[in-house]
């Protein structure tokens, strides 16, 4: 690989480090970034460094076994999840680890984002798992994020953040800004009491497009969602998308999404003075978005 390329793929780094810190997606010196350089080296972001001020002489190189090779820094304390990464997915070139808040939000309340609602996520990311919770800079978190990295570009990890992989550093990014940007939408859509999911039979017509607008598709859909779970790495996605042949948006107001204030405000008045009253998140948001608005009115 030529010095050029390399020059290239340090300013990538630091551009996609200096968007991640704009964009709230990590506080402090959070997140890490990483590139693969050739069949036996890589570039990763020092640890200990904000990634909204790095520079492109900060980068260090390290091999497939997380070596440095050079660098005056020490590499990232998350380099062993870029490494499994890589070692499983021999079509990505780029890696990007950051704690967006809403998607981190989701990881936390420990909710995926794996309905079928927006066909650019349906295009370009498909479903997004959560990776099992591992203590960050272990063994344990590479050995969750392996279960899922076949067939996911980018998955939540379970009390922590996220993590996001694509053919170039950019691409990387961008997937994370899409999951975050994802996560706003699915969590007003919650708030607001319902989402509709797109049906299984648009989700396959728009995974077709894929190659019109050149995305490689990440893996297929899951014909059975319950086998892939138990399997040691999962080699198709799931996806909620119901079927149906005569509407491409299927109505759902059950399940995980809250029931309607009404229905909340006669749960508090079935229970007496000195029940126990039991509301969910989104129900609590609906009284009170409700009472906000009859002060208005
Ligand atoms: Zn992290």
């Amino acid at each position: 690989m030529s010095t050029r390329l390399e020059e290239q793929i340090r300013a990538e780094i630091v551009e996609a480090g200096r968007r991640m810190y704009d964009r709230g997606f990590v506080a402090s010196n959070d997140g890490n970034i990483s590139a693969r350089l050739d069949e036996k080296r890589l570039m990763t972001t020092p640890k200990s460094v904000s990634k909204g001020f790095m520079t492109p002489d900060m980068m260090v190189v390290v091999d497939y076994d997380g070596n440095k090779v050079s660098g005056d820094r020490d590499a990232s304390s998350e380099l062993p999840m870029h490494l499994e990464i890589y070692r499983n997915r021999p079509d990505v070139n780029g890696v990007v680890h950051a704690h967006p808040p809403t998607a981190t939000g989701f990881a936390v309340a420990g909710i995926p984002l794996t309905r079928a609602v927006l066909a650019e996520v349906i295009t370009t990311l498909g479903s997004i798992p959560i990776a099992e919770y591992g203590t960050p800079s272990t063994a344990e978190l590479p050995e969750a994020v392996r279960k899922y990295i076949k067939a996911h570009d980018g998955m939540l990890l379970a009390n922590h953040g996220a993590v996001t992989c694509g053919p170039s550093v950019m691409a990387a990014y961008y997937k994370m800004e899409t999951i975050e940007h994802f996560a706003k939408i699915s969590l007003v859509a919650r708030l607001l009491g319902r989402e509709h999911l797109i049906s299984r039979e648009e989700v396959e017509r728009l995974q077709g497009l894929r190659g019109y607008y050149g995305i490689a598709a990440p893996a297929p859909l899951c014909t059975d969602p319950d086998m892939p779970q138990d399997a040691d790495q999962v080699l198709c996605q799931v996806l909620e998308a119901p079927e149906s042949s005569t509407v491409r948006l299927v109505p759902d107001d059950t399940g995980a999404v809250p029931r309607p204030v009404g229905d909340a405000r006669s749960a508090l008045a079935a229970a007496s003075r000195d029940g126990e009253i039991r509301l969910t998140y989104g129900e609590l948001t609906a009284l009170i978005a409700d009472a906000i608005k009859q002060l208005r009115d």
